[in-house]
């Protein structure tokens, strides 16, 4: 039996016919059975602006967003000449895409229901001329094998939270084993299909939050149960840093799931942060690599690595706030705690980095979880709420760190000269992280990197 390979490929691996067709070889070279598409690079911003001009402003104005995203993919699809068969289902489509559109445009009210509808046209597009690509570069090889589209949303429930809904894992996998196994177990058939959308039990399009093709990559694979997930983008694998903050920055030959965790919760954008999820519970190994370089090495995602670094990366989380929330009825009392917490479950906001004092508790949170001015006021009913804002999280990521003498001082005499103003060590032994003004993060980013990555070198 074969091994059983999925194969992502994001945004940029799919920016134009030459990418697709770069990245379709891929997937003939890596015998991939499944293939996951993201939309075309920058697609699902602009369909998002779509939905906000056409709730807000005139016609005329939303009609330049929507040529500018149809004028995308006729581009594509002429360059790859696509099949007449494939055409139509791009101009249902496009045809969709400007109903919905007009739907929002005359009741002025995007909703979050509808955004998501929108938003799926994305990975729809792009799906139907990734399978042109894939079809060709078949041909080309004198292969009998067929690229055939299949809607992602059959098989992929998710519950109803719209815009960042959580997929029904026990559902997909049974889904998957009815409706994936079959087409892909003759080696055959190779299915194109979209990352980021799912579909509520009652047929309602769903998202699962920006940049979530990763996590549907890995939910299909654990689903099919697969022996292999393939991340395919513009880097050649997960590196000590991220690239653009640190030229120095070096792809990893293998990072452990615990670690990549980490850096993908704490801001490493090449991996969505759920995507080791389901890779960790059938314990499936991810390899991330670059479709623009097949041939680079890449970075190896598993359970046991051969070398455990003190430091193995370092990773920049922006546009954080922390949240101060201070009351005397704290000392000597219980349940505070509790009470702080089930305001943020309450309000679905997710905490990363946490302190206290006898009397005050500090965390940090994306700064998007602002607009939502309930949060406060419901804060401010336990205790005084102090917000401080433009903040960043740095992150160091290893092994062992929590058992380590020394550390802190040479990590803190790294960045002297930059306020730190909370940390946060302990709970892991993956991970230390800080907060500092975001101005000076990739600063210490890049002063980290250059005393425990490029001193010592990578995977030292
Ligand atoms: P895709 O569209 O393929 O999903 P993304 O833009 O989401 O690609 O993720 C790839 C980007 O992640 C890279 O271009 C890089 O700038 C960024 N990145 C952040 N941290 C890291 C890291 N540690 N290693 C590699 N890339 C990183
Ligand atoms: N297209 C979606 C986004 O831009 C999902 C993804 O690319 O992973 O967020
Ligand atoms: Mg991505």
């Amino acid at each position: 039996m074969p091994q059983i390979v999925v194969s992502k490929f994001g945004g940029t691996s799919m920016g134009d016919a030459i990418c697709m067709l770069r990245s379709a070889e891929v997937v003939q070279k890596q015998n991939s059975s499944l293939v996951v598409v993201s939309a075309t690079s920058g697609t699902t911003n602009d369909l998002i602006a779509l939905g906000k001009l056409a709730q807000a402003k005139s016609w005329i104005e939303t009609e330049v967003v929507l040529s500018k995203i149809r004028g995308r993919h006729i581009k594509i699809a002429e360059d790859l000449k696509l099949s007449p068969a494939l055409r139509e289902s791009l101009n249902v489509l496009f045809n969709e895409m400007e109903s919905i559109a007009k739907g929002v445009h005359l009741l002025r009210d995007c909703s979050i229901k509808a955004m998501d509808t929108l938003m799926s046209l994305g990975e729809r597009m792009s799906s139907v001329l990734f399978v042109e690509a894939l079809s060709q570069v078949f041909k080309n090889h004198r292969l009998e094998k067929v690229a055939c589209l299949f809607d992602v949303r059959e098989v992929l429930r998710t519950d109803e939270a719209f815009g960042k809904a959580r997929p029904l894992t026990e559902e997909i996998i049974k889904l998957c084993h009815q409706k994936i196994t079959p087409l892909i177990s003759s080696n055959q058939s190779v299915l194109v299909t979209q990352g980021f959308i799912g579909m509520t039990e009652d047929g309602m399009t769903t998202t699962l939050g920006r940049g979530g093709s990763d996590y549907s990559a890995a939910i299909l694979a654990e689903g099919i149960g697969a022996n292999i997930l393939e991340i395919w983008t513009d880097v050649a694998g997960i590196a000590t840093t991220d690239p653009r903050l640190c030229p120095a920055a070096k792809p990893l030959d293998e990072i452990s799931f615990k670690e990549t965790s980490e850096l993908a919760t704490f801001g490493a954008k090449v991996l969505h942060p759920a995507t080791l999820l389901p890779a960790i519970r059938k314990n499936i190994p991810v390899f991330v690599g670059s479709s623009f370089d097949a041939e680079a090495k890449g970075t190896w995602v598993r359970k046991e690595v051969r070398a455990q670094p003190l430091i193995r990366a370092l990773a920049l989380r922006k546009r954080q706030v922390l949240v101060t929330l201070t009351t005397p009825e704290m000392l000597h009392a219980h349940g505070f705690l509790y009470q702080i917490f089930k305001v943020f479950n309450d309000h679905k906001v997710s905490i990363d980095a946490i302190t206290t004092s006898e009397i005050s508790i500090s965390v940090t949170l994306d700064d998007s979880a602002l607009l939502n001015k309930k949060l406060i006021a419901d804060l401010s009913e336990i205790a005084d709420v102090h917000v401080e804002d433009n903040l960043a999280l740095v992150s160091l990521i290893g092994n062992n760190i929590n058992h380590t003498p020394g550390l802190s001082k040479r990590i803190f005499e790294t960045i002297s000269d930059i306020n730190v103003r909370m940390i946060c060590l302990g709970a892991s032994k993956h991970n230390f992280c800080f907060v500092v003004n975001e101005d000076q993060g990739v600063m210490a980013i890049q002063r980290l990197h250059a005393k425990f990555i490029e001193e010592q070198g990578p995977e030292a």
